[in-house]
């Protein structure tokens, strides 16, 4: 019944106020503004951008070499991040992506180990997904982040050539073979000795974000990663 009461009541909250925090659904009167001001506050923020040997940069150790690597935001079912990550993916939300990027953009440009990059580069989708989806919400996060640091988002240097399964019920092996040659180098794109910031929503084995740079790291890239949110395994 309760349910029933609360759906009722964010049904009338969307037709009446259709601009609000798309975390808890509080109407917002700033158009510019996606999360209010009490949702804004307590993001689950990890601050690892500040700390080389993070959490994000140790998934890495001892598989390819990294410059840099932090998340945004700590993921955990039933939170505040799980609803935003679900609203970019599947509510069609591609502006809350963008929003959310800046909000990345402006935590790695607090300190110099993500300033000295030459493109941000979004994990690509297998393009008949962004075809179904509209966007990459990865993309559109690189737009963010690329808006904050004044470098370039670059979406077209790497391309996805097939969809993949989920990884999650996956060993280690079973993982890397879903995803081993998973991505290419755009013809003429131009990587070698590029400083290059592979970003997506969520990191949790890193094996997809490994597979890409592994892509990029192979045409000589420095690559860098930067994930909207660090769900732990
Ligand atoms: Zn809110």
């Amino acid at each position: 019944m309760m349910t029933l009461v609360r759906e009722a009541s964010e049904g009338l909250t969307h037709l009446f106020f259709p601009h609000a925090c798309r975390s808890c659904g509080f109407p917002l009167g700033n158009r510019k503004t996606f999360l209010c001001f009490t949702c804004k506050a307590s993001l689950p923020c990890t601050g690892f951008e500040a700390y080389p040997g993070n959490p994000v940069e140790k998934i890495f150790y001892g598989r390819i070499p990294v410059a840099a690597a932090s998340a945004y935001l700590f993921f955990n079912a039933g939170s505040a991040t799980q609803q935003l990550i679900h609203q970019i993916k599947y509510k069609d939300d591609p502006e809350l992506a963008k929003n959310l990027g800046r909000l990345m953009g402006k935590a790695l440009a607090s300190n110099n180990r993500f300033t000295q990059l030459d493109a941000i580069v979004p994990l690509p989708l297998f393009r008949n997904r962004e075809r179904q989806r509209g966007y990459n919400q990865a993309g559109k996060l690189a737009e963010g982040i690329a808006e904050m640091l004044q470098i370039p988002a670059k979406a077209d240097l790497v391309k996805r050539i097939r969809a993949t399964e989920t990884q999650t019920h996956k060993n280690r092996t079973e993982r890397w073979q879903n995803v081993e040659g998973l991505f290419k180098i755009s013809p003429h794109a131009i990587v070698r000795h590029q400083h290059l910031l592979l970003v997506d929503d969520v990191i949790t084995t890193g094996a997809t974000l490994e597979a890409c740079a592994t892509a990029l790291l192979d045409e000589g890239a420095t690559v860098s990663v930067a994930t909207l949110a660090f769900a732990m395994k």
